[in-house]
């Protein structure tokens, strides 16, 4: 007998439901939740109800399906047996002849949502932040409890595709505007008198699709404007999704199937196509990624156990250009105190007017209120004085980068604070080691690497210079936190993780551009591949001549270093091509032409390759087959992921994975750089490693790391 369900009986005979699954936060769909609801369809058939009402003792509605327990399906007959009798409990939830309204005291997602719309009549709290929606699609599964059956039965073939393939929250007012909820209400009495109200008012209640005269709104797979838009559906998503997301292509099988077919057929038919989602190696990469180690992050996995949780009330930021603005807005956003400094007035204003930039756009599009904006805002100082930082738990600089103009801004600084005050370094090059040198307590100097743009980046990179403390780790751990995005916490080295790893995907599509593939095959493989942006056209936004200058910065310094006993500098084969460019101008997009022209075309992206750049790098007669353009650009990036695994430059597999999807896009469907060694398998990774490094240059060698855990059938784990 389960007791995620408690219910309770009315004098009005009516019976409700409240779904509250013990000891988990939220609800989810399990078997115990589902044994919950069966036991109210058992009590709704007693002559004494009259009908039922079903919500939630939680903040929710309900969150979704269990991810618990899908992770430990291993053969497709547990998905669809699961799937199955989910459906049954609610089929006969709503064919009772007995009114059942779903009353939406909070978030209603993925089978919550599915529960809900087995139901009747559906009301909802008017609350914009309640969350309504199918989102499986954004962990590779599709609504198996229902949802590719009811709802385009409910809005319409269209609006269901929407909603299921774009896997988007909707808020109530919305819902209701599309049909997909019956009413809403003010507060929480409201919401059970209006429940009660719809159930008095609709004694014998049945589903449109259980009505002899049913027809779906807008036609069935059949109808001429439903079977125009099936010839179109498919291409359009693979235009997005370049076919890596299998769960779209289900969700369009079962959907246009479904449109075809009686319910309870429509119903098998979805069970089969959730039990291959369940089943795909892409809804286990996104799982394991981006739920159970984003999650293990959050949790506090890579912040040093035993420090005190802390809070930053005020923050000092040296430098008011790009980042330090963008800082400066996510902090105040935060409730932080800012003092934004820079060597102008000015500057130091431009800086804080980059932030009323963003505000004011989010006012107008009503994300904002002017109130909220202008409370922001009185949280950001501008200063050029340094006595302004007294106070300061946390400095962050983001003044140019220039190790010398660092580490004048580092002791003016450290002058105005307390030994308690931690001193953070935005570079996104410098070694932090290096640069805690010109501090006078290297152990509270610590790396926090953000993102641009700051507002829309979700990862900040910290860096644990040899000197730095754990208590500054934490802290720092911490204020990431409190401004709502990811740390991820890796030990110093050039170019630390992320800015090291994703070079070697640009760099791999440049090399190709010289080896004398095409350029637009180069630029589909990044696509094909999963990433967000082609090699190419992310080399002119980062900018040629900042790479050019890095790579020679890096040279310089392993030159210096080198002088004793040190690491030789090692030039990537595509550096030549940046250089050839450079020397052109071509420097890219900040002057409008790299590897294309940029601003000049009509097409929504602006850009156009350069005509001439076949002239320069001319197209070999014989191009490789796009699948080993593809795998180049991918094992370029596992691979380094792997070495800084093995050289301790990361500190965990989570980081390594979250990092990757969140700093530079990694193509989130293989899980992130590491997880796609794992899902190939170290000795499959292993051998075609060796392939392509006999091909094409010791770079893809396989990183010891791999070769060990193919020999012994290890995998990366935390
Ligand atoms: P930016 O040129 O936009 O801004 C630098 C700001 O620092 C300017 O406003 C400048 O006036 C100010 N400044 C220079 N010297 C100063 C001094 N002595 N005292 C106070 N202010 C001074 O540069 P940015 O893109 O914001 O980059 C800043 C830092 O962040 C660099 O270390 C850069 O490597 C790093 N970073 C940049 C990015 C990026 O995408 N641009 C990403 C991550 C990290």
């Amino acid at each position: 007998m389960s007791n995620a369900v408690e219910l309770t009986l009315g004098d009005d005979g009516i019976l409700v439901a409240t779904m509250d699954l013990p000891g988990r936060p939220m609800n989810v769909v399990n078997d115990t939740l589902m044994q919950g609801i069966a036991a109210a369809v058992t009590r709704l058939a007693e002559p004494a109800v009259k009908g039922l009402i079903l919500t939630s003792a939680k903040a929710d509605f309900c969150a979704g399906g269990d991810l618990d327990r899908m992770s430990m399906w291993t053969t497709p007959e547990e998905p669809f047996a699961a799937a199955n009798a989910m459906k049954a409990v609610l089929r006969q939830l709503e064919l009772q002849g007995k009114p059942v309204v779903a009353a939406l005291n909070g978030h209603t997602l993925g089978g919550g949502l599915e529960i809900a719309l087995a139901c009747h009549a559906r009301i909802a709290l008017a609350e914009p932040r309640l969350k309504i929606g199918q989102p499986e699609v954004k962990l590779g599964l599709l609504p198996g409890g229902g949802g590719t059956v009811r709802l385009p039965r409910l809005v319409g073939i269209q609006q269901a595709l929407q909603i299921m393939g774009e896997g988007n929250d909707i808020s109530p007012d919305k819902a209701l505007g599309m049909g997909l909820i019956t009413a809403t209400a003010r507060d929480h009495d409201e919401l059970m008198a209006q429940a009660r109200a719809w159930i008095n008012a609709n004694p014998k209640a049945r589903q449109p699709w259980d009505l002899p005269k049913f027809r779906f709104p807008g036609g069935d797979s059949r109808s001429p404007a439903i079977a125009q838009l099936f010839s179109v559906a498919p291409s359009v998503a693979s235009a997005k999704s370049w076919g890596n997301y299998p769960a779209i292509q289900h969700i369009l099988s079962a959907v246009f199937e479904g449109g075809l077919l009686g319910f309870d057929q429509a119903s098998v038919v979805e069970s089969r196509y959730f039990a291959a989602c369940a089943m795909s190696q892409q809804s286990k990469n996104i799982i394991n990624t981006l739920w159970y180690q984003l999650n293990a992050i959050k949790k506090g996995a890579s912040r040093p156990a035993g420090v005190a949780p802390s809070k930053v009330q005020k923050l000092g930021i040296l430098g008011a250009g790009m980042m330090g603005a963008g800082i400066a807005h996510v902090s105040a956003k935060a409730g932080i105190e800012v003092v934004l400094l820079d060597t102008t007035a000015e500057a130091a204003e431009r800086g804080k007017l980059q932030s009323q930039a963003l505000l004011d756009k989010a006012v107008k599009k009503g994300r904002s209120t002017a109130e909220k904006r202008d409370a922001l805002l009185a949280r950001i100082t501008p200063t050029t004085r340094y006595e302004a930082l007294q106070g300061c738990d946390l400095v962050i600089e983001a003044v140019f980068e220039d190790r010398s103009i660092k580490a004048s801004v580092t002791k003016l600084a450290e002058a105005q604070l307390t030994a308690a005050t931690v001193f953070a370094s935005n570079t996104s090059t410098l070694p932090i080691t290096g640069l805690a040198q010109a501090s006078a307590r290297p152990s509270q100097f610590i790396g926090l690497h953000f993102f641009s743009p700051v507002d829309r980046m979700p990862l900040v990179e910290i860096i644990v210079g040899r000197q730095t403390d754990d208590t500054t780790l934490a802290r720092a751990f911490d204020f990431v936190l409190q401004i709502g995005k990811t740390p991820i916490v890796v030990n110093d080295s050039r170019g630390f993780y992320t800015s090291r790893v994703f070079g070697t995907y640009v760099m791999e599509g440049i090399t190709m551009l010289k080896e004398g593939v095409h350029p637009r095959s180069i630029e589909v493989a990044g696509l094909q591949a999963g990433m967000p942006m082609p090699p190419l056209a992310l080399m002119d936004e980062v900018s040629l001549s900042l790479s050019l200058h890095v790579a020679e910065q890096t040279k310089k310094d392993l030159a210096a270093a080198s002088s004793g006993a040190g690491q030789a500098y090692t030039e990537h084969p595509g550096m030549a091509v940046v250089r050839q460019l450079c020397e052109i101008g071509r420097v890219g997009k900040k002057v409008g032409k790299g590897f294309y022209d940029w601003g000049l075309s009509s097409e929504s992206s602006g850009k156009v390759l350069w005509p001439e750049l076949t002239h320069h790098f001319p197209v070999a007669a014989t191009q490789p087959p796009q699948q080993e353009l593809i795998d180049r650009l991918l094992f370029a990036q596992a691979n380094e992921a792997a070495r800084c695994f093995e050289e301790g430059v990361l500190r965990s597999v989570a980081d390594a994975n979250v990092g990757s999807i969140f700093g530079w896009g990694f193509a989130p469907f293989h899980g992130g750089a590491l997880q796609f060694v794992n899902a190939m398998g170290a000795a499959a990774f292993v051998k075609r490693s060796q392939e392509l490094a006999q091909k094409f240059g010791p770079r893809f060698a396989p990183a010891t790391v791999v070769v060990q855990q193919a020999r012994s059938g290890g995998r990366f784990t935390d």
